[in-house]
């Protein structure tokens, strides 16, 4: 049986092939997988984790709390409903799902002031998918202005799912536009240092595109089954 230390290591080996200069940190995406599975992910060295459906998520964060995990950072990856945003500005540290300026203003005012700035990547939906969040990269200028206007918040970067059905020129298309409009905002943005892309199938590509954090859920812990 393949364990979760050998697609570790496996990933860890597919990310440092690709790497070019700087360091590229993995994102360990962990949902529908039980507190159980993050807790020996974690063990073996991966600190960041990523959830999209925030019930799950706040279950598998009370349960690490519990175990005194308090060393994990929670990345909210998943759609954002405006009524939820007050759990996701107090238990996570990220939020790479910013798509629209109501969902700033909440986050903004709802960050608890004992906390440090929650760290915010824009979502862009770069094929320009119905089915996708993410904002058009004309839209880029106005919510980032927006975004590091605001006190609570701190303006990371920018993260994007590229459309599945792509040919390989058209992928490294998608994924050269993002690492030009990331590229574009860093000159505006000195706090800005995320370029969040790549998948268990698209680690190797969206390294050498520019990425600095790759988003791993699959090929970490096996196909999902829900
Ligand atoms: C599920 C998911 C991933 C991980 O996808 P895999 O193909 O399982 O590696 C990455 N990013 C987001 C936003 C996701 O929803």
């Amino acid at each position: 049986m393949i364990s979760i230390a050998d697609n570790l290591n496996n990933v860890r080996q597919r990310i440092k092939k690709a790497q070019t200069s700087s360091p590229v940190r993995l994102l360990a995406v962990s949902k529908t997988r039980t507190a159980d599975e993050v807790d020996t992910l974690h063990q073996l060295g991966v600190d960041e984790f990523g959830e999209n459906y925030l019930q799950e998520a706040l279950e598998k964060i009370a349960a690490l709390n519990a175990q005194h995990e308090q060393s994990i950072i929670w990345h909210f990856i998943g759609p954002i409903q405006s009524n939820k945003t007050r759990q996701i500005a107090e238990q996570f540290d990220w939020v790479q799902s910013v798509d629209r300026e109501k969902i700033v203003t909440r986050l903004n005012e709802q960050r608890p002031d004992n906390l440090p700035p929650l760290n915010v990547c824009i979502q862009i939906n770069i094929n320009d998918e119905q089915s996708k969040s993410g904002i058009a990269p004309e839209q880029l200028t106005e919510l980032a202005r927006q975004v590091s206007a605001s006190p609570r918040l701190q303006l990371r970067g920018l993260m994007t799912i590229p459309a599945a059905t792509q040919s390989d020129a058209e992928l490294n298309a998608s994924l050269n536009t993002m690492h030009n409009l990331f590229r574009n905002l860093q000159t505006q943005y000195p706090s800005v240092d995320t370029l969040s892309m790549g998948m268990s199938s698209d680690i190797e590509a969206a390294i050498q595109s520019g990425s600095t954090m790759v988003r791993v859920g699959t090929a970490l812990f096996g196909p999902r089954t829900s």
